[in-house]
């Protein structure tokens, strides 16, 4: 007998990729297409959704052919970058506008003036996120505002908005499903954490027509199904990104927490059955929905982690390579002094200051090009120790850190986030957690696991561990320097 098979596509920001995995989580196959990034003016950020889905079936047909055809597909995962809002005709299931993609900072005037109108407690009180353009509603107004087809629409009834994973199920069903999961939609700031459905209070406050919105379902199910490829695909899994990572890395206990680091930082730690609600400028969010009972989060993000080792490479020209980051870190003894405070897009959690901007501080002679490398990781090892604080201070404590993600390859900075957090770090050997969590979802939801426990003792392979290992003087003095550093910027 064939094994059956589980389609995962893997929505990015900077990619749209199709991978296939077996029920034991091995991986069979990838596809990948860049996306075209459009910044028509400082701040704006967006995506064409048409292009979005043209290459997500391209690299989907791919993958098909790979498995031996539609047949030996069991179901169809989805996982996506979040936040990002598509604007659709329900009619003729084309976009009307470019998405607006979760960087897009057009609406920081409208959540200025939200704020200032004394808004943000209660809607952090019900979303557990802020009043901050990165979330969709803000986005959702913006284009019923701006873009006459999105307004016209509306009149008439045939308006749909969805985040990624809301707009490829309604394609792949012709139309049959519009549909978000609770995690996509906790990123919208028109869920409440604690609510089934959208709160027509929050949706008055921002001015988005709740008509217009997706049925707010499971994270595993039956979602509907696709004739794209030549046999029926029912689509069983449906997870944001960081949600998506999180289950690929197990942490389906409360405390379990993981660490992404890309081009920014995003960390989260279950909180089981309690929605949480930071006093720490953290965000609480749905982690997954599964028979309608939803598990949630607690998020921190740090916009600059692998993008400041980008900026070493492509601004100052230190490095010539990611990677060549670790043998210039070992090349040395300590950092001679040198401090970097990568803010160069502001402070994210749990400081949330858009205004600070970047320093490397503690320059002699004494320091090459080495030391300032070395600094820049070790300020990847301060800013998570700055949220496990905040983590801490919510009642988050975390026992160990699972890491993932580009920079998670750098063996020295794994060590250095163990010695500086004084917690044993955690690296799966199979790196590729979001789409391994949306397989998993994908999986439960086709009922070739039984729970997302299954899938986990199923799926995910073997990892490395870095025990904490630094003296604690040096370690308080790191700490020590980095917070004086941190406090000038
Ligand atoms: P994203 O998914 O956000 O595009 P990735 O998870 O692919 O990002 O990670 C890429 C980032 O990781 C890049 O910003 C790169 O600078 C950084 N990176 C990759 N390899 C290393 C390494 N060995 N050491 C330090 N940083 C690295």
């Amino acid at each position: 007998m064939t094994e059956p098979l589980i389609l995962v596509l893997d929505e990015g920001t900077t990619s749209t990729r199709a991978m296939l995995f077996t029920p034991a989580g091995e991986l069979r196959g990838t596809a990948q297409r860049e996306l075209t990034q459009h910044y028509s003016r400082p701040g704006w950020v967006e995506h064409d959704a048409g292009e979005i889905w043209d290459k997500t079936v391209a690299c989907a047909r791919e993958m098909v052919e790979r498995a031996g055809g539609a047949g030996r597909i069991a179901a169809i995962g989805v996982t996506n970058q979040r936040e990002t809002v598509v604007a659709w005709d329900r009619a003729t299931g084309e976009p009307l506008a470019r998405a607006l993609v979760w960087q897009d900072r057009r609406t920081a005037a409208f959540c200025e003036e939200l704020r200032a109108a004394g808004h943000e407690d209660a809607v952090r009180e019900t979303t557990g996120l802020l009043l901050d353009p990165y979330f969709s509603a803000t986005k959702m107004r913006w284009l019923l505002d701006n873009e006459p087809a999105v307004a016209e629409a509306a009149r008439a009834g045939r308006l749909a908005f969805g985040t990624i994973e809301s707009w490829l199920v309604f394609r792949l069903t012709d139309g049959a499903a519009h549909v978000s999961d609770a995690g996509n939609a906790s990123r919208t700031l028109l869920l409440p954490l604690t609510g089934a459905t959208w709160d027509s209070g929050l949706c008055d406050l921002f001015g988005v027509p709740p008509a217009a919105l997706p049925e707010v379902v499971d994270s595993a199910g039956q979602f509907g199904t696709t004739a794209l490829f030549g046999a029926w695909i029912p689509i069983c899994g449906l997870a944001g990104d960081q949600q998506a990572a999180t289950i690929g890395q197990g942490c389906l206990a409360p405390g379990e927490t993981k660490a992404t680091y890309g081009t920014g930082a995003f960390v989260l730690a279950n909180k089981g059955s309690d929605a949480p609600r930071s006093r720490n400028r953290l965000l609480g969010t749905v982690l997954h929905q599964l028979g309608g009972r939803r598990c949630y989060a607690l998020e921190g993000s740090v916009f600059v982690a692998g993008s400041l080792i980008q900026w070493l490479r492509d601004s100052l020209q230190m490095i010539v390579r990611a990677d060549e980051s670790e043998e210039l870190a070992r090349s040395v003894e300590d950092n001679a002094g040198v401090v970097v405070v990568p803010a160069l897009s502001g402070l994210g959690a749990p400081h949330w200051r858009a205004e600070a901007r970047g320093a490397i501080t503690g320059l002699s002679f004494a320091a090459t090009r080495a030391h300032v490398v070395r600094a820049a990781l070790e300020a990847i090892s301060h800013q998570t120790q700055n949220l496990a604080d905040a983590f801490a201070a919510d009642g988050a404590e975390w026992t160990e850190l699972r890491i993932d993600g580009g920079m998670s390859a750098n063996d020295w900075l794994a060590q250095d986030i163990a010695d500086i957090t004084a917690l044993p770090v955690v690296r799966p050997d199979f790196v590729e957690t979001t789409a391994l969590g949306a397989a998993m979802l994908a999986a439960v939801g086709a009922g070739l696991h039984g729970s997302l426990e299954q899938a986990c003792a199923a799926m995910i392979g073997g990892t490395r561990r870095f025990e904490p290992a630094m003296a604690n003087d040096l370690r308080k003095a790191r700490l020590a320097a980095w917070e004086k550093a941190l406090a000038a910027v």
